[in-house]
């Protein structure tokens, strides 16, 4: 099982994590279509190397920034969000 730092607890065990959405999407502005309003709740880029994702520690409630590799999975950062 990997460890997630989590910037509040330390090093934790993933199960106690949730993905949120990857880091720096916008939101559509104004008034959306169904189609762009779709594209931005469920199409996730699922982009390859390094990425910044936010998360949320289920353990203690707080969300945070997680820079990772998702292709070698190796961790380089973890920031509170507030
Ligand atoms: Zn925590």
């Amino acid at each position: 099982m990997q460890l997630f730092p989590c910037p509040f607890c330390g090093l934790r065990a993933e199960a106690e994590f949730h993905f949120a959405t990857t880091a720096g999407r916008a939101r559509p502005e104004g008034a959306p279509d169904d189609v762009a309003w779709a594209r931005y709740l469920y199409g996730e880029d699922a982009p390859k190397g390094l990425t910044t994702e936010i998360w949320l520690h289920t353990t203690c409630g707080e969300y945070f920034l997680l820079t990772r590799n998702s292709l070698t999975r190796l961790i380089t950062g973890s920031e509170a969000l507030r």
